[in-house]
């Protein structure tokens, strides 16, 4: 076992070193700087290193050293409201080290070392724990962050525990003699065990109507949003962190414009959690490839951020993990596996692409921790395709694999339609699953609505095909009714200004409201059209502007009401 050697060539980001014996996978550090690399081939003598660092400069004939231990996250107190590099690097303590490019040669560890935190154990000692199991808590800001022993550790008597404030490296107690620190390291290429995965059949609730009522994603399960540059990926992303009901945010940003990373990284921080009033930052984890980072970094930075979230669903919390985009990250392993001189699959992705994206979504799950909390990872990718063309390879293999398409229109998008879901190509496949939920605690016709709500609109597309080639007035009336209720749906429903102060977020129990309320218009129309009312009469009553502007005022619930009330009076005045 050699763990010295040097380097024999320099591609970019990947370095062939000899001398060295390592395993797959271990870490390595290289050059003179001894910058970070992970061994990703094997080639007789030959290691081949992805070096998470800028190498220009780096030669032949420098120094390799092998640490021998895999790419690991900390894990610990002080994840939360930290932004890291792809590597778990805090970008803030980089910065202030390198200023704002070159982030070389500089280990900066991922959880802080001098910060104390207010340990208060919840067993006793001489009391048996298992692995995995919680020992104490630390209030991180508001949030409770739960101490496990690691899973790796075997059952054993607590020994040692120490109420009060620690660093992270102090051992705080004692399991059968195994030291626990509240730092845990878990290597992130390998997910992190449970005891038991569960059937996802509970709703991730995001307060976007488009989502919750036409096309949920369960918590644990997966989501992707394929859209072209512009169409909303990283809006609704946000909204998501914002509104939906998980516990804690990962957010992992791969930016797709050198720019655009900078964005995240300044309006991020500023966002409100809509529940506390607080800077929603304090139950958020960061993660951030800004496009002057190396591309093995970017890599690395989707396998950091699940295994932070893993972590947190053991502690018992729902987690949603966001990657924006998921196109960056298949880049990163395109380009490394040109570097490799791999076999090229399918535009150039390397053939392992698919099981790439597989092994990242099949993290997604809600389970039963080894602590015995439940929790759960949903995770929802952005996936970018050049040109918005979805038969690419990254769109079609992340289809294969999640269960919940979001598809961004860019025609949408050019009709001012926002969010730019297209309700006719997106689908979700847990909607059999979550009906009970939905009938439990929205309503038991709740399903029913939805049905009828997709089949109005279905109908409206077939019906467009007809008007763009006839024209509308040729239609009989029942299905310029149609036209006009699908319209509704769209304009009313659908239709979700992701900055307006109210109707950013619009709670299930009004979602339910509002499409009833659809429904009931479309109930009456019906009637009225059977005793001889003509359309353009129902379709300009004044309750119709109302109903439109109801979601934006202050008061809507009760401005829903009254819409209700209208409705009934001014159907009754066209003599119905
Ligand atoms: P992408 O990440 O897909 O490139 P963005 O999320 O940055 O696109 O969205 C582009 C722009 O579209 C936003 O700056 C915003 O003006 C508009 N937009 C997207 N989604 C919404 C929404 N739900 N409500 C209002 N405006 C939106
Ligand atoms: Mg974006």
């Amino acid at each position: 076992m050699s763990t010295e050697g040097v380097i024999y060539r320099v591609a970019g980001p990947v370095v062939t070193a000899t001398g060295i014996t390592p395993k797959m996978y271990d870490v390595v550090q290289v050059g003179n700087e001894g910058l970070m690399g992970e061994v990703i081939k094997i080639v007789g003598d030959y290691s081949i290193i992805q070096v998470y660092e800028d190498t220009s400069g780096v030669r032949p004939g420098e120094p390799v050293t092998n640490t021998g231990l895999p790419l690991v996250a900390e894990l610990g107190p002080g994840l939360l409201t930290s932004v890291y590099d792809g590597i778990q690097r805090p970008l803030p303590v980089l910065r202030d080290k390198m200023g704002d490019y070159i982030f070389r040669g500089v280990s900066a560890p991922g959880l802080d070392r001098e910060k104390k935190w207010d340990f208060s154990p919840t067993v006793k000692n001489g009391e048996e724990v298992e692995a995995g199991q919680v020992i104490g808590t630390v209030m991180e800001g508001p949030m409770v962050h739960r101490i496990m022993v690691p899973p790796t550790f075997k059952k054993g008597k607590i020994s040692n525990i120490s109420a009060g404030k620690h660093t992270v490296e102090d051992v705080v107690a004692k399991v059968g003699g195994q030291e626990v620190t509240m730092m845990q390291k878990w290597p992130v290429r390998l997910s992190r065990p449970v005891m038991e995965k569960y059937q996802p059949d509970i709703p991730l609730v995001t307060g976007l109507r488009v989502l919750d009522t036409m096309f949920p994603l369960a918590k644990g399960g997966a989501a992707a949003i394929p859209g072209a540059f512009g169409t909303g990926k990283t809006v609704t992303q946000q909204s998501l962190a914002k509104y939906s009901n998980a516990e804690i945010v990962v957010y992992i940003g791969c930016g797709e414009r050198g720019n655009e990373m900078t964005e995240v990284l300044t309006e991020f921080p500023e966002l409100v959690d809509p529940t506390t009033g607080e800077s929603l930052m304090n139950r958020t984890v960061l993660i951030a490839n800004t496009s002057n980072m190396p591309v093995a970094a970017r890599e690395a930075s989707v396998y950091t951020g699940i295994t932070i979230a893993e972590y947190f669903r053991d502690m018992g919390y729902d987690v949603s993990l966001m990657a924006d985009s998921t196109s960056r990250w298949a880049e990163a392993m395109r380009e490394i596996s040109s570097r490799l001189e791999e076999m090229p699959g399918e535009e150039g992705y390397p053939a392992y692409l698919a099981g790439r994206l597989s092994e990242f979504y099949e993290r997604a799950c809600r389970a039963k921790a080894l602590s015995g909390e439940t929790g759960s990872i949903s995770v929802i990718g952005a996936v970018s395709p050049p040109g918005g063309d979805l038969s690419e390879p990254v769109t079609q293999n992340t289809l294969r694999i999640v269960r919940v398409f979001w598809a961004l229109d860019t025609k949408l998008r050019e009709r001012r339609h926002f969010p730019t879901i297209n309700w006719l190509t997106s689908y979700t496949m847990y909607d059999k699953q979550l009906g009970s939920w939905y009938k439990k605690n929205v309503a038991e016709d709740f399903p029913e609505l939805k049905a009828w709500a997709m089949q109005v609109l279905q109908k409206e597309s077939e019906l467009q095909e007809i008007v763009q080639m006839v024209g509308s007035d040729s239609l009989p009336d029942e299905q310029k009714m149609t036209l006009e209720v699908a319209r509704m749906i769209r304009e009313i429903y659908l239709q979700q200004n992701a900055y307006h102060p109210v109707d950013s977020y619009c709670p299930i129990s009004r979602q339910y409201v509002m499409m009833t309320l659809i429904k009931k218009y479309s109930d009456l129309a019906a009637n009225a059209l059977a005793t001889g009312v003509q359309v353009d009469k129902i379709a300009y009553l004044p309750v119709r502007q109302r109903f439109n502007q109801a979601k934006y005022e202050e008061n809507v619930d009760s401005e829903l009401e009254a819409v209700s009330k209208d409705m009934e009076t001014q159907f009754k005045g066209l003599g119905a």
